[in-house]
């Protein structure tokens, strides 16, 4: 016997809420009739209230609703922000929304079981979806706040906040599952020269150009950060010493091959690179510390060079 087909109750339709975010413009957009159904649909969006993280929403709101109208399983999907949230096991008919304020598309949200939806059912779930909106809006807005925080604005790539949380994550990782963890450590030689020679601008470029560089010789595990203003760290799970050199040295030899093309001029750069990997006895500070020393030891050893935590 083949898989049972999934037969979608319903197509996508897009609930919109189109108001200025109060209340009373929320219940005119759902079609709530009874003083019962609007008393409902507001005692939700308040409970709503209590979170900013997306998933606990989404989850709160499931549970809420579950005693107005059953469903085994809820999938809320925010492509341009990467969230795919599931909750329980898909079953055979759908329920899609597209939720929207004021053309603002806030993600699809769809709800499933193994029994038909009856039309009053419907009816009431898209009362109690505009109850979602703005808490949800307000949680993507957070979301996307905090991501903004923690990068960096002109590379893309983590800043120095987004190292430490990460950091922290990782030598936790490293020290339960016993593996190893490589950190490169790299800051631009003679920067100052390119961009009192070539303009600020022109440095701003070559910062990118060195990202990019460095993060096409990376694998996908790898966490690449702008630590200060021409001096970057790598983080790399699972990487003995061996591995972290010839990851080294790999981008050190494709920065100086580089040769960043800048208006029809060649800007030469060169770094230099300091690596360690994680001690039992180290500490978030102690770990980046060494690799910082030996980041050091290259420049006073001529620059262009890498050199080994003792
Ligand atoms: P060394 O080889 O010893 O590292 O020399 P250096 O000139 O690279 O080091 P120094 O710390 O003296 O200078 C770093 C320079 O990086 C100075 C600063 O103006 C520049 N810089 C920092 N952030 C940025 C940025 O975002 N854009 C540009 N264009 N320059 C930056
Ligand atoms: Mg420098
Ligand atoms: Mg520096």
């Amino acid at each position: 016997a083949g898989a049972m087909p999934s037969v979608r109750q319903t197509d996508t339709k897009i609930l919109p809420v189109k108001s200025n975010g109060n209340l009373t413009s929320i219940l005119k957009s759902s079609q709530a009739k009874s003083i019962a159904d609007k008393d409902r649909i507001l005692h939700i969006a308040g409970l709503l209230q209590t979170s900013l993280n997306v998933e606990e929403l989404i989850s709160h709101f499931s549970n809420e609703i579950s005693t107005d109208v059953a469903h085994d399983h809820l999938n809320y999907i925010n492509e341009k922000l990467d969230i795919n949230f599931a909750i329980g096991k898909r079953a055979r008919y759908s329920c899609t929304y597209e939720l929207t304020i004021n053309e603002n598309k806030l993600g699809i949200i769809s709800f499933t079981r193994s029994k038909k939806f009856s039309d009053q059912e419907i009816e009431q779930l898209e009362g109690l979806i505009c109850a979602l909106h703005y808490p949800l809006r307000n949680a993507l807005l957070y979301n996307q706040a905090v991501q903004a925080a923690h990068k960096d604005a002109l590379t893309g790539i983590g800043n120095r906040a987004a190292m430490t949380t990460e950091l922290h994550r990782q030598l936790e990782l490293a020290f339960r599952h016993s593996r190893s963890l490589g950190v490169i450590m790299m800051d631009i030689d003679h920067f100052k020269k390119i961009n009192d020679k070539y303009g600020h601008a022109v440095g701003d470029y070559a910062l990118q150009a060195l990202v990019e560089c460095a993060a096409k010789s990376v694998r996908i595990s790898d966490l690449m950060f702008r630590y200060g203003g021409e001096e970057f760290v790598i983080v790399l799970p699972e990487t003995d010493e061996s591995g972290v050199l010839r990851l080294a040295k790999r981008i050190r030899r494709r920065v100086e091959k580089l040769e960043t093309r800048i208006q029809g001029q060649t800007v030469p750069m060169t770094v230099s690179i300091g690596i360690t990997t994680l001690q039992e006895s180290d500490d978030d500070k102690t770990f980046v510390g060494r690799a910082d020393e030996a980041l050091y030891k290259a420049k006073r050893d001529g620059r262009n060079c890498i050199r080994i935590a003792s």
